[in-house]
Protein backbone atom coordinates (compact mmCIF):
# COMPACT_ATOMS: atom_id res chain seq x y z
CA UNK A 1 0.00 0.00 0.00
CA UNK A 2 1.29 3.62 -0.69
CA UNK A 3 2.39 5.75 2.20
CA UNK A 4 1.55 8.67 0.54
CA UNK A 5 -2.25 10.05 1.50
CA UNK A 6 -4.86 10.66 -1.38
CA UNK A 7 -7.52 13.62 -0.52
CA UNK A 8 -11.33 12.91 -1.16
CA UNK A 9 -12.65 16.25 -1.64
CA UNK A 10 -16.34 14.98 -0.98
CA UNK A 11 -18.58 17.93 -2.54
CA UNK A 12 -22.67 16.56 -3.59
CA UNK A 13 -21.56 12.38 -3.19
CA UNK A 14 -22.13 12.08 0.39
CA UNK A 15 -22.46 7.93 0.12
CA UNK A 16 -20.47 5.03 0.49
CA UNK A 17 -21.78 2.59 -1.85
CA UNK A 18 -22.59 3.60 -5.42
CA UNK A 19 -19.59 6.10 -5.29
CA UNK A 20 -17.32 6.26 -8.45
CA UNK A 21 -15.07 8.50 -6.80
CA UNK A 22 -14.56 6.73 -3.45
CA UNK A 23 -13.78 3.58 -5.89
CA UNK A 24 -10.65 5.68 -7.17
CA UNK A 25 -9.63 6.88 -3.74
CA UNK A 26 -9.50 3.84 -2.76
CA UNK A 27 -7.69 2.22 -6.25
CA UNK A 28 -5.16 4.75 -5.44
CA UNK A 29 -3.80 2.82 -2.60
CA UNK A 30 -2.98 5.32 0.08
CA UNK A 31 -4.12 6.66 3.20
CA UNK A 32 -8.04 8.34 2.36
CA UNK A 33 -8.19 11.83 3.54
CA UNK A 34 -11.63 13.17 3.26
CA UNK A 35 -12.16 17.00 3.41
CA UNK A 36 -15.78 18.84 3.27
CA UNK A 37 -15.40 22.46 2.82
CA UNK A 38 -17.34 25.42 3.48
CA UNK A 39 -16.18 27.20 0.00
CA UNK A 40 -17.14 29.72 -1.92
CA UNK A 41 -19.67 27.77 -3.38
CA UNK A 42 -21.30 26.59 0.02
CA UNK A 43 -21.15 30.37 1.48
CA UNK A 44 -23.32 31.20 -1.69
CA UNK A 45 -25.74 28.85 -1.67
CA UNK A 46 -29.67 29.77 -0.15
CA UNK A 47 -30.66 29.08 3.13
CA UNK A 48 -32.44 25.78 3.33
CA UNK A 49 -30.28 23.91 1.09
CA UNK A 50 -26.92 25.58 2.80
CA UNK A 51 -28.43 24.08 6.21
CA UNK A 52 -29.34 21.00 4.79
CA UNK A 53 -26.00 20.40 3.14
CA UNK A 54 -24.19 20.73 6.36
CA UNK A 55 -26.79 18.50 8.39
CA UNK A 56 -25.69 15.56 5.37
CA UNK A 57 -22.22 16.38 6.08
CA UNK A 58 -22.76 15.70 9.70
CA UNK A 59 -24.66 12.34 8.72
CA UNK A 60 -21.55 11.19 6.30
CA UNK A 61 -18.86 11.61 8.91
CA UNK A 62 -20.82 9.57 11.29
CA UNK A 63 -21.47 6.98 8.28
CA UNK A 64 -17.29 7.82 7.43
CA UNK A 65 -16.66 6.82 11.39
CA UNK A 66 -18.41 3.47 11.01
CA UNK A 67 -15.69 2.45 8.49
CA UNK A 68 -12.77 3.70 10.17
CA UNK A 69 -12.45 7.33 8.48
CA UNK A 70 -13.70 10.96 8.99
CA UNK A 71 -14.48 14.23 7.68
CA UNK A 72 -12.06 16.71 8.00
CA UNK A 73 -14.42 20.36 7.21
CA UNK A 74 -12.22 23.13 6.15
CA UNK A 75 -13.80 26.98 5.84
CA UNK A 76 -12.21 28.96 3.12
CA UNK A 77 -11.68 29.24 -1.18
CA UNK A 78 -11.61 25.85 -2.61
CA UNK A 79 -7.96 26.14 -4.21
CA UNK A 80 -6.42 28.15 -1.80
CA UNK A 81 -7.97 25.67 0.88
CA UNK A 82 -7.57 22.14 -0.88
CA UNK A 83 -3.67 22.93 -1.23
CA UNK A 84 -2.64 23.52 1.94
CA UNK A 85 -4.56 20.61 3.20
CA UNK A 86 -2.39 18.99 0.31
CA UNK A 87 0.92 20.62 1.50
CA UNK A 88 0.15 19.81 5.12
CA UNK A 89 -0.30 15.92 4.64
CA UNK A 90 2.14 15.83 2.03
CA UNK A 91 -0.52 13.87 -0.45
CA UNK A 92 -0.02 13.45 -3.62
CA UNK A 93 -3.35 13.85 -5.26
CA UNK A 94 -6.82 15.02 -4.94
CA UNK A 95 -9.91 13.75 -6.41
CA UNK A 96 -13.67 14.68 -6.38
CA UNK A 97 -16.91 14.19 -8.25
CA UNK A 98 -17.60 16.56 -10.90
CA UNK A 99 -20.79 18.55 -11.35
CA UNK A 100 -21.82 20.62 -14.51
CA UNK A 101 -23.16 23.99 -13.80
CA UNK A 102 -21.40 26.89 -14.43
CA UNK A 103 -20.47 28.31 -10.83
CA UNK A 104 -19.24 25.04 -9.86
CA UNK A 105 -17.38 24.36 -13.27
CA UNK A 106 -15.45 27.11 -12.39
CA UNK A 107 -14.45 26.33 -8.99
CA UNK A 108 -13.50 23.23 -10.27
CA UNK A 109 -11.37 24.58 -13.05
CA UNK A 110 -9.28 26.87 -10.60
CA UNK A 111 -9.13 24.23 -8.38
CA UNK A 112 -7.42 21.55 -11.13
CA UNK A 113 -5.07 24.78 -12.37
CA UNK A 114 -3.79 25.27 -8.55
CA UNK A 115 -3.45 21.81 -7.77
CA UNK A 116 -1.55 20.91 -11.09
CA UNK A 117 0.59 24.24 -10.95
CA UNK A 118 1.90 22.99 -7.28
CA UNK A 119 2.71 19.25 -8.91
CA UNK A 120 -0.08 17.43 -7.25
CA UNK A 121 -2.52 15.32 -9.41
CA UNK A 122 -6.35 16.15 -9.44
CA UNK A 123 -8.97 14.06 -10.87
CA UNK A 124 -12.80 14.85 -11.33
CA UNK A 125 -14.75 11.57 -11.71
CA UNK A 126 -17.92 11.18 -13.17
CA UNK A 127 -20.82 10.42 -10.70
CA UNK A 128 -23.28 12.71 -10.38
CA UNK A 129 -25.14 11.95 -13.26
CA UNK A 130 -25.72 8.49 -15.48
CA UNK A 131 -24.95 10.22 -18.60
CA UNK A 132 -21.98 13.12 -18.54
CA UNK A 133 -23.71 16.00 -20.72
CA UNK A 134 -20.80 15.71 -23.74
CA UNK A 135 -21.82 11.59 -24.23
CA UNK A 136 -24.95 12.27 -25.64
CA UNK A 137 -24.79 14.17 -29.00
CA UNK A 138 -27.33 14.20 -31.58
CA UNK A 139 -27.37 13.33 -35.63
CA UNK A 140 -25.25 16.15 -36.18
CA UNK A 141 -23.22 16.08 -33.30
CA UNK A 142 -24.94 18.74 -31.28
CA UNK A 143 -26.59 18.68 -27.69
CA UNK A 144 -30.10 18.15 -27.06
CA UNK A 145 -32.62 21.09 -26.96
CA UNK A 146 -35.67 18.47 -26.62
CA UNK A 147 -36.49 16.15 -23.60
CA UNK A 148 -38.29 13.15 -26.16
CA UNK A 149 -35.43 12.88 -28.57
CA UNK A 150 -32.82 13.06 -25.34
CA UNK A 151 -34.76 10.25 -23.46
CA UNK A 152 -34.50 8.20 -26.92
CA UNK A 153 -31.06 8.89 -27.17
CA UNK A 154 -30.05 7.28 -23.73
CA UNK A 155 -32.44 4.59 -22.70
CA UNK A 156 -31.18 1.72 -24.65
CA UNK A 157 -27.49 2.61 -22.71
CA UNK A 158 -26.07 0.10 -20.07
CA UNK A 159 -25.12 2.28 -17.08
CA UNK A 160 -22.66 0.09 -14.86
CA UNK A 161 -23.82 -1.53 -11.82
CA UNK A 162 -23.77 0.71 -8.89
CA UNK A 163 -20.18 -0.16 -6.75
CA UNK A 164 -21.13 -1.34 -3.02
CA UNK A 165 -19.87 0.27 -0.14
CA UNK A 166 -16.47 -0.31 1.15
CA UNK A 167 -16.14 -2.07 4.51
CA UNK A 168 -12.77 -0.09 5.45
CA UNK A 169 -10.88 3.15 4.45
CA UNK A 170 -7.88 3.17 5.29
CA UNK A 171 -6.45 6.19 7.63
CA UNK A 172 -3.70 8.12 8.03
CA UNK A 173 -1.56 8.01 11.11
CA UNK A 174 -2.57 10.93 12.25
CA UNK A 175 -5.70 13.22 11.45
CA UNK A 176 -5.00 16.50 9.99
CA UNK A 177 -7.34 19.38 12.34
CA UNK A 178 -10.75 19.64 11.52
CA UNK A 179 -13.05 23.12 11.89
CA UNK A 180 -16.29 22.75 14.14
CA UNK A 181 -18.99 22.73 11.56
CA UNK A 182 -21.47 24.19 14.33
CA UNK A 183 -19.22 27.30 13.89
CA UNK A 184 -19.95 27.54 10.15
CA UNK A 185 -22.99 28.80 11.07
CA UNK A 186 -24.89 27.37 8.16
CA UNK A 187 -28.39 27.66 9.72
CA UNK A 188 -28.13 31.01 10.80
CA UNK A 189 -30.59 31.96 7.47
CA UNK A 190 -33.07 29.69 8.54
CA UNK A 191 -33.84 30.86 11.76
CA UNK A 192 -36.93 29.45 13.26
CA UNK A 193 -38.02 27.36 10.07
CA UNK A 194 -35.25 24.67 11.06
CA UNK A 195 -36.88 23.10 13.93
CA UNK A 196 -40.15 22.87 11.65
CA UNK A 197 -38.37 21.85 8.38
CA UNK A 198 -36.06 19.13 9.96
CA UNK A 199 -39.20 17.02 11.55
CA UNK A 200 -39.40 16.51 7.14
CA UNK A 201 -35.88 15.57 6.24
CA UNK A 202 -35.08 12.77 4.57
CA UNK A 203 -31.22 12.93 5.91
CA UNK A 204 -27.76 10.62 5.25
CA UNK A 205 -27.39 7.32 3.02
CA UNK A 206 -29.29 4.85 4.74
CA UNK A 207 -32.58 6.74 4.93
CA UNK A 208 -32.43 7.68 1.51
CA UNK A 209 -31.94 4.09 0.76
CA UNK A 210 -34.50 2.46 2.74
CA UNK A 211 -36.93 5.93 1.12
CA UNK A 212 -35.98 4.27 -2.48
CA UNK A 213 -36.60 0.65 -0.98
CA UNK A 214 -39.95 1.49 0.14
CA UNK A 215 -41.02 2.96 -3.12
CA UNK A 216 -39.91 0.02 -5.52
CA UNK A 217 -42.13 -1.83 -3.27
CA UNK A 218 -45.00 0.02 -2.65
CA UNK A 219 -45.03 3.45 -4.65
CA UNK A 220 -43.40 2.49 -8.33
CA UNK A 221 -46.12 0.29 -9.71
CA UNK A 222 -48.61 3.13 -9.95
CA UNK A 223 -46.17 5.84 -9.77
CA UNK A 224 -47.47 6.61 -14.06
CA UNK A 225 -51.00 6.99 -12.58
CA UNK A 226 -50.34 8.64 -9.20
CA UNK A 227 -47.45 10.72 -9.49
CA UNK A 228 -49.40 13.75 -10.22
CA UNK A 229 -52.02 13.57 -7.63
CA UNK A 230 -51.63 16.23 -4.86
CA UNK A 231 -53.30 14.25 -2.29
CA UNK A 232 -51.48 11.03 -2.29
CA UNK A 233 -48.22 10.06 -1.65
CA UNK A 234 -47.01 8.90 -5.12
CA UNK A 235 -43.54 9.83 -5.84
CA UNK A 236 -40.27 8.68 -4.87
CA UNK A 237 -39.33 11.59 -2.89
CA UNK A 238 -35.72 10.81 -3.86
CA UNK A 239 -34.76 14.67 -5.33
CA UNK A 240 -33.48 15.18 -2.03
CA UNK A 241 -31.17 12.90 -1.35
CA UNK A 242 -29.95 13.25 -4.89
CA UNK A 243 -29.28 16.73 -4.76
CA UNK A 244 -26.63 15.89 -2.15
CA UNK A 245 -25.23 12.57 -3.62
CA UNK A 246 -26.54 10.84 -0.34
CA UNK A 247 -27.70 8.10 -2.98
CA UNK A 248 -26.46 7.41 -6.30
CA UNK A 249 -28.36 7.39 -9.52
CA UNK A 250 -27.10 4.33 -10.70
CA UNK A 251 -28.67 2.87 -7.48
CA UNK A 252 -32.01 4.15 -8.86
CA UNK A 253 -31.76 3.65 -12.20
CA UNK A 254 -31.28 -0.11 -11.24
CA UNK A 255 -34.20 -0.23 -9.53
CA UNK A 256 -36.50 1.10 -11.57
CA UNK A 257 -34.74 -1.08 -14.09
CA UNK A 258 -35.32 -4.15 -12.08
CA UNK A 259 -38.78 -3.33 -11.33
CA UNK A 260 -39.71 -2.94 -15.13
CA UNK A 261 -38.06 -6.49 -15.49
CA UNK A 262 -40.86 -7.36 -13.14
CA UNK A 263 -43.22 -5.43 -15.05
CA UNK A 264 -44.51 -2.82 -12.69
CA UNK A 265 -46.64 -0.56 -15.12
CA UNK A 266 -45.02 2.89 -13.45
CA UNK A 267 -41.30 1.64 -13.56
CA UNK A 268 -40.46 3.16 -17.31
CA UNK A 269 -42.48 6.31 -16.08
CA UNK A 270 -39.71 6.87 -13.54
CA UNK A 271 -37.08 5.97 -15.29
CA UNK A 272 -37.99 9.04 -17.32
CA UNK A 273 -38.24 11.42 -14.75
CA UNK A 274 -34.92 10.05 -13.80
CA UNK A 275 -33.19 10.80 -17.44
CA UNK A 276 -35.29 14.59 -16.67
CA UNK A 277 -32.56 15.58 -14.29
CA UNK A 278 -29.81 14.29 -16.23
CA UNK A 279 -31.01 16.13 -19.02
CA UNK A 280 -31.37 19.40 -16.92
CA UNK A 281 -27.89 18.26 -16.33
CA UNK A 282 -27.29 18.46 -20.13
CA UNK A 283 -28.60 21.92 -20.67
CA UNK A 284 -27.02 23.36 -17.78
CA UNK A 285 -23.60 22.42 -19.79
CA UNK A 286 -24.39 23.48 -23.01
CA UNK A 287 -26.06 26.54 -22.42
CA UNK A 288 -24.93 27.74 -18.89
CA UNK A 289 -26.97 30.78 -19.19
CA UNK A 290 -29.87 28.74 -18.16
CA UNK A 291 -29.06 29.92 -14.69
CA UNK A 292 -29.18 33.65 -15.07
CA UNK A 293 -31.03 34.57 -17.69
CA UNK A 294 -33.44 33.99 -20.83
CA UNK A 295 -32.85 30.89 -22.64
CA UNK A 296 -34.29 31.73 -25.37
CA UNK A 297 -32.97 35.99 -25.83
CA UNK A 298 -36.19 36.82 -27.45
CA UNK A 299 -37.71 37.14 -24.17
CA UNK A 300 -35.28 39.50 -22.89
CA UNK A 301 -38.12 42.20 -24.19
CA UNK A 302 -40.64 40.73 -22.68
CA UNK A 303 -41.80 42.69 -20.29
CA UNK A 304 -41.85 41.08 -16.72
CA UNK A 305 -42.04 42.78 -13.63
CA UNK A 306 -38.69 42.18 -12.01
CA UNK A 307 -39.92 44.53 -8.69
CA UNK A 308 -39.54 41.94 -5.47
CA UNK A 309 -40.95 44.27 -3.23
CA UNK A 310 -44.20 44.12 -4.85
CA UNK A 311 -47.38 43.14 -3.04
CA UNK A 312 -48.25 40.46 -5.18
CA UNK A 313 -44.56 38.96 -4.77
CA UNK A 314 -44.91 39.16 -1.41
CA UNK A 315 -48.33 37.25 -1.36
CA UNK A 316 -46.89 34.59 -3.82
CA UNK A 317 -44.19 33.70 -1.18
CA UNK A 318 -46.33 34.17 1.79
CA UNK A 319 -49.20 31.86 0.57
CA UNK A 320 -51.54 34.68 0.06
CA UNK A 321 -52.80 34.68 -3.06
CA UNK A 322 -56.15 33.77 -2.52
CA UNK A 323 -55.77 31.34 -5.34
CA UNK A 324 -55.92 28.09 -2.71
CA UNK A 325 -53.49 25.27 -4.66
CA UNK A 326 -51.06 28.01 -5.08
CA UNK A 327 -50.96 29.15 -1.28
CA UNK A 328 -51.00 25.53 -0.53
CA UNK A 329 -48.00 24.64 -2.06
CA UNK A 330 -46.03 27.95 -1.14
CA UNK A 331 -46.92 26.78 2.11
CA UNK A 332 -45.54 23.30 1.86
CA UNK A 333 -42.35 24.65 0.31
CA UNK A 334 -41.90 26.78 3.38
CA UNK A 335 -42.55 24.24 5.92
CA UNK A 336 -41.33 21.00 4.34
CA UNK A 337 -38.47 22.52 1.75
CA UNK A 338 -40.20 20.77 -0.87
CA UNK A 339 -43.09 20.85 -3.03
CA UNK A 340 -44.69 18.59 -5.72
CA UNK A 341 -43.81 18.53 -9.02
CA UNK A 342 -46.98 19.45 -10.18
CA UNK A 343 -47.41 22.27 -7.76
CA UNK A 344 -44.12 23.66 -8.79
CA UNK A 345 -45.39 23.72 -12.04
CA UNK A 346 -49.00 25.35 -10.94
CA UNK A 347 -47.17 28.37 -9.00
CA UNK A 348 -44.36 28.81 -11.34
CA UNK A 349 -47.34 29.30 -13.49
CA UNK A 350 -48.85 31.71 -11.77
CA UNK A 351 -46.17 34.04 -11.24
CA UNK A 352 -44.74 34.00 -14.22
CA UNK A 353 -48.14 34.36 -16.14
CA UNK A 354 -50.67 35.15 -14.06
CA UNK A 355 -48.32 38.63 -11.88
CA UNK A 356 -46.65 38.50 -14.85
CA UNK A 357 -43.73 38.33 -12.61
CA UNK A 358 -40.22 37.44 -13.55
CA UNK A 359 -38.97 33.68 -13.38
CA UNK A 360 -35.84 34.94 -11.82
CA UNK A 361 -37.78 35.96 -8.87
CA UNK A 362 -39.30 32.15 -8.24
CA UNK A 363 -36.12 30.68 -9.20
CA UNK A 364 -34.21 32.62 -6.42
CA UNK A 365 -36.90 32.08 -3.80
CA UNK A 366 -36.75 28.22 -4.72
CA UNK A 367 -33.11 28.25 -4.22
CA UNK A 368 -33.77 29.86 -0.62
CA UNK A 369 -36.16 27.52 0.11
CA UNK A 370 -35.66 23.95 -1.37
CA UNK A 371 -33.84 21.29 0.31
CA UNK A 372 -33.58 19.41 -2.88
CA UNK A 373 -32.51 22.58 -4.66
CA UNK A 374 -30.63 21.66 -7.73
CA UNK A 375 -29.01 24.73 -9.66
CA UNK A 376 -29.85 22.53 -13.17
CA UNK A 377 -33.48 21.34 -12.30
CA UNK A 378 -34.29 24.36 -11.24
CA UNK A 379 -33.43 26.60 -13.98
CA UNK A 380 -35.02 24.22 -16.29
CA UNK A 381 -38.04 24.09 -14.29
CA UNK A 382 -38.85 27.47 -13.93
CA UNK A 383 -38.04 28.29 -17.76
CA UNK A 384 -40.06 25.26 -18.73
CA UNK A 385 -43.01 26.97 -16.97
CA UNK A 386 -42.04 30.66 -17.98
CA UNK A 387 -42.18 29.89 -21.55
CA UNK A 388 -38.15 31.27 -22.08
CA UNK A 389 -36.83 28.13 -21.57
CA UNK A 390 -35.62 24.90 -24.17
CA UNK A 391 -38.38 22.06 -24.95
CA UNK A 392 -40.71 24.53 -23.35
CA UNK A 393 -44.79 24.63 -23.10
CA UNK A 394 -46.14 26.72 -25.72
CA UNK A 395 -45.56 29.92 -24.07
CA UNK A 396 -49.37 30.82 -24.72
CA UNK A 397 -50.75 27.81 -22.65
CA UNK A 398 -51.36 29.38 -19.30
CA UNK A 399 -52.50 26.68 -16.15
CA UNK A 400 -55.46 27.30 -14.67
CA UNK A 401 -54.41 26.16 -11.20
CA UNK A 402 -57.89 26.18 -9.90
CA UNK A 403 -59.12 23.53 -12.51
CA UNK A 404 -55.81 21.49 -12.22
CA UNK A 405 -56.63 21.39 -8.27
CA UNK A 406 -60.36 19.71 -8.68
CA UNK A 407 -58.66 17.42 -11.02
CA UNK A 408 -55.35 16.66 -8.85
CA UNK A 409 -56.48 17.28 -5.48
CA UNK A 410 -59.94 16.27 -6.00
CA UNK A 411 -61.32 15.82 -2.32
CA UNK A 412 -59.21 18.94 -1.24
CA UNK A 413 -56.84 16.88 0.90
CA UNK A 414 -53.88 18.73 -0.04
CA UNK A 415 -55.08 22.07 0.04
CA UNK A 416 -56.54 21.45 3.90
CA UNK A 417 -53.32 19.59 4.65
CA UNK A 418 -51.38 22.63 4.17
CA UNK A 419 -53.79 26.05 4.80
CA UNK A 420 -54.83 26.79 7.45
CA UNK A 421 -56.61 29.83 6.99
CA UNK A 422 -60.67 29.40 6.36
CA UNK A 423 -60.18 26.31 7.94
CA UNK A 424 -62.35 25.41 11.23
CA UNK A 425 -59.64 23.17 12.71
CA UNK A 426 -56.46 23.03 10.57
CA UNK A 427 -53.91 20.18 11.00
CA UNK A 428 -50.84 20.50 12.63
CA UNK A 429 -48.65 20.29 8.86
CA UNK A 430 -50.83 23.64 7.89
CA UNK A 431 -50.63 25.03 11.85
CA UNK A 432 -46.60 24.65 11.81
CA UNK A 433 -46.44 27.33 9.00
CA UNK A 434 -46.91 29.88 11.21
CA UNK A 435 -44.19 28.02 13.61
CA UNK A 436 -41.81 28.74 10.79
CA UNK A 437 -42.38 31.53 9.79
CA UNK A 438 -40.13 34.82 10.64
CA UNK A 439 -42.22 36.91 13.42
CA UNK A 440 -41.58 40.02 10.67
CA UNK A 441 -43.90 38.37 8.56
CA UNK A 442 -46.61 39.41 10.95
CA UNK A 443 -49.09 36.76 10.15
CA UNK A 444 -50.99 34.84 12.28
CA UNK A 445 -53.22 31.68 11.79
CA UNK A 446 -56.57 33.46 13.12
CA UNK A 447 -55.97 35.83 9.97
CA UNK A 448 -58.85 35.47 7.47
CA UNK A 449 -58.48 34.27 4.32
CA UNK A 450 -58.13 36.33 0.79
CA UNK A 451 -61.97 36.95 0.06
CA UNK A 452 -60.73 36.50 -3.81
CA UNK A 453 -57.28 36.25 -5.45
CA UNK A 454 -54.92 38.90 -6.07
CA UNK A 455 -55.23 38.11 -9.78
CA UNK A 456 -58.49 35.86 -11.35
CA UNK A 457 -58.33 32.48 -13.38
CA UNK A 458 -59.67 34.00 -16.10
CA UNK A 459 -58.13 37.92 -15.96
CA UNK A 460 -54.59 36.73 -15.46
CA UNK A 461 -55.28 34.47 -18.15
CA UNK A 462 -56.40 37.56 -20.37
CA UNK A 463 -53.67 39.43 -19.29
CA UNK A 464 -50.49 37.29 -20.52
CA UNK A 465 -52.11 36.25 -24.09
CA UNK A 466 -52.42 40.09 -24.38
CA UNK A 467 -48.96 40.60 -23.31
CA UNK A 468 -47.87 37.49 -25.43
CA UNK A 469 -49.76 38.90 -28.35
CA UNK A 470 -47.79 42.26 -28.26
CA UNK A 471 -44.03 40.58 -28.87
CA UNK A 472 -42.50 39.35 -31.57
CA UNK A 473 -41.79 35.96 -30.61
P1 LIG B 1 -40.20 11.70 -8.63
O1 LIG B 1 -41.47 12.00 -9.33
O2 LIG B 1 -40.19 10.52 -7.72
O3 LIG B 1 -39.08 11.59 -9.71
C1 LIG B 1 -37.88 10.83 -9.52
C2 LIG B 1 -36.68 11.72 -9.72
O4 LIG B 1 -36.63 12.15 -11.08
C3 LIG B 1 -36.67 12.98 -8.89
O5 LIG B 1 -36.20 12.75 -7.59
C4 LIG B 1 -35.75 13.89 -9.70
O6 LIG B 1 -34.40 13.60 -9.46
C5 LIG B 1 -36.08 13.47 -11.14
N1 LIG B 1 -37.08 14.39 -11.69
C6 LIG B 1 -38.42 14.25 -11.68
N2 LIG B 1 -39.00 15.29 -12.33
C7 LIG B 1 -38.01 16.10 -12.73
C8 LIG B 1 -37.96 17.34 -13.44
N3 LIG B 1 -39.07 17.95 -13.90
N4 LIG B 1 -36.75 17.91 -13.66
C9 LIG B 1 -35.62 17.31 -13.25
N5 LIG B 1 -35.60 16.14 -12.57
C10 LIG B 1 -36.77 15.54 -12.33
N6 LIG B 1 -36.03 19.21 -8.94
C11 LIG B 1 -34.95 19.19 -8.14
O7 LIG B 1 -34.41 18.11 -7.86
N7 LIG B 1 -34.43 20.35 -7.64
C12 LIG B 1 -34.96 21.58 -7.93
O8 LIG B 1 -34.43 22.60 -7.48
C13 LIG B 1 -36.14 21.61 -8.73
N8 LIG B 1 -36.76 22.79 -9.00
C14 LIG B 1 -37.88 22.80 -9.79
C15 LIG B 1 -38.49 24.03 -10.09
C16 LIG B 1 -39.63 24.07 -10.89
C17 LIG B 1 -40.29 25.40 -11.21
C18 LIG B 1 -40.16 22.87 -11.41
C19 LIG B 1 -41.40 22.90 -12.28
C20 LIG B 1 -39.55 21.65 -11.14
C21 LIG B 1 -38.41 21.59 -10.33
N9 LIG B 1 -37.77 20.37 -10.03
C22 LIG B 1 -36.65 20.37 -9.24
C23 LIG B 1 -38.22 19.11 -10.63
C24 LIG B 1 -39.24 18.27 -9.84
O9 LIG B 1 -40.30 19.08 -9.39
C25 LIG B 1 -38.62 17.54 -8.63
O10 LIG B 1 -37.47 16.84 -9.04
C26 LIG B 1 -39.63 16.54 -8.06
O11 LIG B 1 -40.78 17.20 -7.61
C27 LIG B 1 -38.98 15.78 -6.94
O12 LIG B 1 -39.89 14.93 -6.30
P2 LIG B 1 -39.62 13.37 -6.28
O13 LIG B 1 -38.23 13.09 -5.89
O14 LIG B 1 -40.70 12.74 -5.47
O15 LIG B 1 -39.77 13.02 -7.82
Amino acid sequence: MSEQPVIWWVRRDLRLSDNPTLQKVLDAGGPVIPVFLCDEVLEGMGAAPKWRFGLGAVAFDKALREVGSRLIFRRGPAAKTLLALAEETEAGQVLWTRNYDPERREVDTDVKSALKDAGLQAESVAGHVLNEPWSVETGSGGFYKVYTPFWKAVRVRDFPEPISAPSKIPAPTSWPQSDDIDGWGLGDAMARGADVVRGHLCLGESAARGRLGAFIADGIGAYDKNRDRLDLDGTSGLSEPLAYGEIGIRTCWHAGARAMADGKPGAETFLKELIWRDFATHLVFHTPHITSGNWRPEWDAFPWNEDERLAEVRAWKRGRTGVRVVDAAMRELYVSGRMHNRTRMLVASYLTKHLMCHWKIGLNWFADCLVDWDPASNAMGWQWSAGSGPDATPYFRVFNAETQAEKFDPAETYRRRWLAEGQGDPGAEALSFFDAIPSSWGMAQGDGYPSQPIVSMSAGRDRALAAYKNRDF
